[in-house]
């Protein structure tokens, strides 16, 4: 009898996530969003309106934030912090820019 493996594929994240806001209650709802879809909050029947994408941007190799692809090492202490942030959580250093290329 063979051994059964198998490979893990990455899961794609090919669909941008947007954060939605109500702009009077100021509630907000994550989710994909459809281009001239309308977006309504349950509890207070108000449109929400989409305000920016979340990290990591679509298309990504992982959707997952803390996913390796969507981590950098720190220059100074060489620890593994989000892309997303812009001082070393660890040794306070500030990280460089992203040119929003990934
Ligand atoms: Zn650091």
């Amino acid at each position: 009898m063979r051994p059964v493996g198998y490979r893990v594929r990455l899961v794609n994240n090919p669909r941008q996530i947007y954060r939605l806001r109500a702009p009077a209650s100021g509630r907000e709802a994550l989710t994909v969003h459809e281009p001239g879809a309308v977006y309504t909050d349950r509890e207070t029947g108000e449109e929400l309106l989409p305000v920016t994408r979340t990290l990591p941007l679509a298309p990504s190799d992982s959707a997952l934030l803390r996913a390796p692809e969507n981590l950098r090492a720190c220059r100074r202490c060489d620890q593994l912090i989000g892309l997303d942030v812009s001082d070393c959580p660890y040794c306070g250093l500030r990280q460089p820019a992203l040119d929003g290329a990934s």
